[in-house]
């Protein structure tokens, strides 16, 4: 497959893992450009358009430059939408320094690159995901909108193995959003659905990026 030349990125950063599984991990992040959504309430927007073209040696050179200072063993792909643009030499590269990869994807595309862990958060209105993800997810994570319907929730408890945890993030971390997401929680309970999980946005708490 074509390699491009050179990767659109927004952001390189340290960091701590502020959402999921993986909450408080010490977390090198690569915060790509452009996104094939455009949900209304993300808060990345941001990261649309805005960013620079870096080759995957410079992308390299930067990661390591922070690493001596940060020595964490993750990095995050995120964005933005990470996998918009073809990332498998970057992934490569960065698997061979002997980093674990996490990918926060939106899953609307898939790309084989032998990560470590793929967070998907399908988005509305239909909340579409590639298939591949049913054996590759690690935890699913839903933006709990206003609108977010509980059988959209139970559907995806359906749909992906018991043991893939799922993530009920309040949008922004609003206190109705929170109400929305207890509801929503206590609704699977009710018709015995497992392992779902409110959760929120640490790093928006503590003012961090
Ligand atoms: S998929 Fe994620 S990055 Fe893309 S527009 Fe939606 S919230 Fe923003």
């Amino acid at each position: 497959m074509h390699q491009p030349p050179t990767l659109k990125i927004n952001e390189i950063f340290p960091s701590i893992q502020g959402e999921g599984l993986r909450l408080g991990e010490p977390t090198l992040f690569i915060r790509f450009s452009e996104c094939n959504l455009k949900c209304a309430f993300c808060d990345t927007k941001y990261a649309w358009q805005t960013g620079q073209e870096m080759t995957v040696e410079s992308i390299l050179n930067k990661i390591k430059k922070i690493h001596t200072a940060f020595p964490t063993e993750w990095v995050c792909l995120t964005g933005g939408e990470p996998l918009f643009q073809n990332i498998r030499a970057l992934a490569q590269r960065i698997k061979a320094e002997n980093f674990k990869i996490q990918v926060e994807t939106n899953a609307t595309i898939f790309r084989r690159l032998g990560v470590d862990w793929y967070t998907i958060s399908p988005k509305p209105p239909n909340y579409f995901y590639q298939p591949e993800y049913i054996k590759k997810a690690k935890e699913v994570k839903m933006v709990v909108t206003k609108g977010l319907d509980f059988g959209v929730l139970k559907k995806l408890r359906q749909d992906f193995p018991e043991k893939i945890t799922l993530l009920l993030q309040p949008q922004s971390n609003s206190k109705s959003s929170g109400k929305h997401a207890i509801r929503l929680l206590k609704q699977s309970l009710k018709e015995g659905m497992k392992n779902i999980r409110v959760t929120a946005q640490i790093h928006k708490i503590f003012g961090l990026r």
